[in-house]
């Protein structure tokens, strides 16, 4: 874990947004700007995705930035990787220490496996990023490119033997990540509805973001 602290001060962000539990952001974070989420009340789940702006067939990949960075998880100091290698985003500060690229987000059919089948028409990780695609075209994302992601916050360590576990959350009341963007990249949140998981307490809460030049 590498817990590094922020020196920018809130007050100096260019715009900063509250994103309730259960709702998404999408937007566009320019190169060299930086990028913070806050996890207001502690131990809630953002669901992200990276997309390269200018081309949003390139996007964040699990599998290139496990394999070069050599570590599961992801803190201060991780290089963000795409699907063509490329860095799309850097963590430059981290009050949390670690954060989940493993266990994948929640879908309606994820939640009848992992906890019961009338669990399916509840509200997921999925969900929102697919209602964020169709109600912002513009961004030119498809079904297609909903894809492996980060979960900022959330504790999914693996077990000696390689299992995964969902653990009760690391991260508390204020607790951010924070990363600058070595590309112009597109940013898609789900903060995370879920109610069935001990990684945000069965109690879904709101994160802020906050974006500096
Ligand atoms: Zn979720």
């Amino acid at each position: 874990m590498s817990v590094i602290a922020s020196d920018l001060l809130i007050d100096n962000a260019r715009y900063t947004q509250s994103i309730k539990a259960g709702d998404y952001y999408l937007g566009t974070i320019k190169a060299g700007q930086t990028f913070r989420i806050v996890d207001l009340e502690g131990n809630q789940a953002a669901d992200t995705l990276f997309f390269n702006a200018n081309d949003p067939s390139e996007r964040y990949s699990a599998m290139d930035t496990i394999r070069e960075q050599s570590n599961v998880y992801l803190t201060t100091g991780s290089e963000l990787r795409s699907n063509l290698n490329n860095v799309l985003l850097r963590i430059v500060a981290d009050t949390c220490g670690r954060h989940d690229t493993l266990g994948g987000a929640c879908a309606t059919e994820s939640n009848t496996v992992r906890y019961d089948l009338e669990k399916r028409c509840m509200h997921a990780c999925r969900d929102s990023w697919m209602l964020a695609i169709a109600e912002h075209p513009e961004y030119g994302l498809h079904k297609r490119d909903i894809s492996h992601n980060i979960n900022f916050f959330m504790n999914v360590p693996v077990t000696p033997e390689g299992g995964l576990t969902f653990e009760d959350g690391i991260s508390a009341p204020g607790k951010y990540v924070e990363l600058t963007a070595v590309m112009d990249v597109i940013v898609l949140i789900s903060n995370c509805p879920q109610l069935n998981n001990p990684c945000n307490g069965y109690n879904p809460t709101p994160v802020q973001i906050a974006v500096w030049d």
